[in-house]
C-alpha cells in the first residue's frame, strides 16, 4: 500500500518537472516574441520541449527586435531607415522612439 502511494507520488513530481520543462520556454518564448514584435508562431516549436528551448533561446538572444513600419504596416528592423516594403523614409526620431519602445517593453515585462 505503501509502495504504490510513494509511486504515484514520484510519478506525479515527475510530471511536474517535465511540465516545467516544457512550457518555461513556451511562456518565456511567447513574452519574448510580444516585447520584439516578432511572430509568435516561432513558439510551434513548443510542442516538443527540445525545440521550444531553441526556439526561445533564438528568440531570446538570436532575432533583432522590429517594429512597424507607419505607412504599410509591415514588420521590419528597428534600427531600419528605409522600410524594405514600401520605402518609406523613417526619421532618426522615429527609429530612437522605435528603441525607446522596445527598452519599455523589455523593462515592464516582469510587471505584466
Ligand atoms: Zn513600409
Amino acid at each position: 500500500m505503501e509502495d504504490t502511494f510513494s509511486g504515484i507520488i514520484t510519478f506525479l513530481i515527475l510530471l511536474l518537472i517535465i511540465f516545467f520543462l516544457w512550457f518555461i520556454p513556451i511562456w518565456y518564448g511567447l513574452k519574448w516574441a510580444k516585447i520584439k514584435k516578432v511572430s509568435k508562431l516561432w513558439m510551434l516549436f513548443g510542442i516538443h520541449p527540445m525545440t521550444g528551448w531553441i526556439a526561445y533561446l533564438i528568440l531570446r538572444y538570436g532575432i533583432d527586435p522590429r517594429k512597424q513600419c507607419a505607412k504599410c504596416k509591415e514588420s521590419i528592423k528597428i534600427e531600419a531607415e528605409i522600410c524594405r516594403y514600401c520605402g518609406n523614409q523613417m526619421s532618426k526620431e522615429d527609429i530612437n522612439f522605435a528603441i525607446k519602445e522596445f527598452e519599455k517593453r523589455k523593462n515592464s515585462r516582469i510587471a505584466e
